[in-house]
């Protein structure tokens, strides 16, 4: 079996197949508008809403009083006393149930915590999101025994910091590679292997770890002080300069077999369910730093005056403008929107949070982008720097630095796109199945294929024709927005339309067809978005007697202007060409393309560990 195979296979047996509760996304890309689905939420218990708004209230005075983000920007360390205060706080514990010692908060809450933290000190954030995320927390909470919860649970919520190790230096976004192995030893597990990029691993207590148990991978809860645990390097990045990330080795370390997760085997689905909600935490940092841009595009659009104008009042750096505040508007909706949606249990969110995690982290960095064309050459100065010539020390290349690797952790964005592709035309793979995986393609098992698939588009195709967006007044009750609900529903019908065309044409190439898959995903995560802006805007207009029209609205017409060009590009685009151009390019036909320049980086192999070096791990006292 070949190597993409294998991955494939991997993958599948991790996927969750069964879909028992309703999905607002899943019935999107089918062309089903559901809106019913996602609005109106129903509200939070008023007990919960009153201890999450105390406790935001708290942490927002801790921030302000104790930390001091540029101190660890500079230094590139939390200090201890900061984690003890979170941890004193519950922050560690947020979602943790009050059984276990944790706050026992909605996820509503820890997203909003999150976004508070992630607009002040991003490094701080993912301390927060990797412990409790991640870490041994959520997958406990899912797949946990009550004896592993009652042992493990309670330290994490004290402030006991937990970290999660899947990447290892030849395997990143294909876990199928995973090297690191654990084999069973009596009582115990003996773990061998070198993990990379632990965030947290440096100075954690705990350990999520996956390994390979022949050849399934599975879950272990590993304590980080475990003799032959080794942390042999703390990393440094582009961004998140106070993160304690680290490279650690595990030679022949003894962990319980109590402290298997889930089944033997089960590894890596828990690490994808863990992520269905685990993922909120990024979007939510995200939208902290998107609101942010808000608070200083607008105080800098009006204060920095050039050509006789505010420089907000220029055009083009109007649009910058409009577009941040639109952006942050509709990232913030579609969080809260995805994290009630986890609270209430009522839907499946898991494609909800996937596309949350890929819309976010894209359009949050070209927010930040824009942020810093606007601050011109301030933008790209330090925040150290501005305040060290008597300005206001405004971090906003900081922030774009920081922001980036959201695109990359938790799912790349391209890995994201394949993952919501696979979920999102679930049901066309089960009306086609033989006839897109490309492992079965004889001919008579395609002919076969092809005459189910026909029956199951014979129903589905023509309830595509037409719906409530083809109705002038519906979704009335959304006043000035409904035209963009209206529009939602009919380009639901249109991208299901397109996968189908898709299906059609590609057969088992599609699989294959990323930029082709990539657009039809893009697109449905500007309907939801779109939907979210518009379900927030209501009730914030409702419950909270705001005005947030212009805001949702011009978002809708933003976001509808990417959509066309996205439908456009389906089929009028490049990507036969890049293809081929990107193999010559690899194939070495353009080397000349290289000559006058030269290469600053420090020799080496691409792929390699370090061998040697003192362990670094240190212990952070928090209880
Ligand atoms: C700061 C930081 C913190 C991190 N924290 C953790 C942590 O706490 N725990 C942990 O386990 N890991 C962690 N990681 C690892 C992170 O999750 C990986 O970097 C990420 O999964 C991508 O893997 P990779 O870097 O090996 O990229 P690769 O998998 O080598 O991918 C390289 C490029 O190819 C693309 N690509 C790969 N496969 C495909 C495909 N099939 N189709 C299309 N494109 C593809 C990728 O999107 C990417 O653009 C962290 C990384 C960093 C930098």
């Amino acid at each position: 079996m070949s190597d993409y195979a294998k991955a494939r296979e991997l993958g599948e047996e991790a996927r969750e197949k069964e879909w028992s509760r309703p999905s607002f996304a899943k019935q999107l890309f089918l062309g089903d508008f559901r809106l019913d689905l996602v609005h109106p939420v129903p509200p939070l218990p008023d007990e919960a809403t009153k201890r999450g708004e105390e406790y935001i209230r708290a942490l927002r005075r801790y921030l302000d009083g104790h930390v001091d983000p540029a101190l660890i920007e500079r230094e590139a360390q939390i200090p201890d006393d900061v984690i003890k205060g979170m941890a004193e706080l519950g922050s560690f514990g947020i979602t943790i149930g009050e059984d276990y010692g944790g706050l026992g908060l909605p996820y509503l809450y820890y997203c909003r915590a999150l976004m508070l933290v992630g607009s002040y000190c991003p490094a701080l954030a993912t301390l927060l999101s990797a412990h409790q995320s991640i870490g041994v927390p959520q997958p406990l909470k899912q797949f946990g025994t009550e004896e592993q919860k009652r042992e493990f649970l309670p330290r994490c919520a004290k402030g006991e910091i937990s970290a999660f190790l899947l990447t290892e230096p030849d395997v990143g976004s294909d876990p199928a590679r995973l090297a690191t192995t654990a084999v069973r030893d009596g009582d115990d597990y003996v773990l061998d292997g070198v993990k990379l990029w632990t965030t947290n691993g440096v100075i954690a207590d705990l350990l999520v770890v996956m390994a390979r148990t022949g050849r399934k991978i599975s879950a272990f809860v590993v304590e980080a002080d475990s003799p032959g645990i080794t942390v042999k390097r703390r990393n440094s990045f582009m961004g998140l300069r106070g993160i304690e990330n680290g490279v650690t080795e595990f030679s022949q370390v003894r962990v319980p077999a109590r402290n298997l997760i889930g089944k033997e085997g089960d590894g890596l689905k828990i690490a994808l369910t863990t992520l269905n909600t685990g993922r909120l935490s990024l979007p939510a940092t995200c939208a902290g730093s998107a609101k942010w841009a808000v608070k200083i595009a607008r105080e800098w659009g009006n204060a920095r005056v050039q050509w006789g104008r505010k420089v907000g009042e220029h055009e083009e750096v109007a649009r910058k403008i409009a577009f941040i505040a639109a952006t942050a508007y509709a990232l913030e909706a579609v969080c809260d929107l995805t994290a009630r949606m986890a609270d209430d249990q009522r839907n499946d969110i898991r494609i909800e949070a996937a596309l949350a995690k890929l819309y976010a982290s894209e359009m949050a960095w070209l927010a930040a982008d824009e942020l810093v064309q606007i601050r011109g050459g301030r933008g790209y100065e330090t925040a150290e720097s501005l305040a060290a010539r008597g300005e206001r020390g405004v971090p906003a290349e900081q922030v774009l630095r920081d922001l980036r690797i959201n695109r990359i952790f938790e799912g790349s964005s391209e890995i994201m796109r394949l993952l919501i592709t696979r979920e999102a035309v679930d049901a066309h793979l089960s009306a086609a199945g033989e006839l897109i995986n490309p492992e079965k393609s004889s001919k008579k098992e395609r002919a076969l294929a092809l005459k189910r698939a026909s029956g199951f588009y014979a129903k589905w195709l023509p309830s595509l024709v037409a719906g409530t967006g083809n109705l002038p007044t519906s979704f009335g009750d959304f006043g000035p927005l409904a035209q963009h609900l209206r529009f939602v529903e009919r380009t639901s019908r249109k991208l299901a339309r397109s996968t189908f065309y898709g299906m059609s044409r590609w057969q088992g190439g599609l699989e294959h067809k990323q930029a082709f898959l990539g657009r039809i995903v893009d697109v449905g995560a500007e309907l939801f978005a779109m939907t979210a802006a518009c379900v927030k805007a209501e009730e914030d207009a409702r419950d909270l007697g705001r005005k947030p029209y212009e805001l949702a609205d011009t978002f809708c017409q933003q976001a509808r202007l990417r959509v066309e060009a996205l439908f456009a590009r389906l089929w009028d685009n490049s990507d036969s060409q890049d293809v081929r151009l990107a193999r010559y390019v690899m194939e070495g036909r353009y080397t000349f393309l290289e000559e006058g320049i030269l290469d600053p980086s420090i020799e080496g192999p691409w792929i390699g560990t370090p061998d040697g070096g003192e362990n670094v791990r240190r212990h952070v006292r928090t209880t």
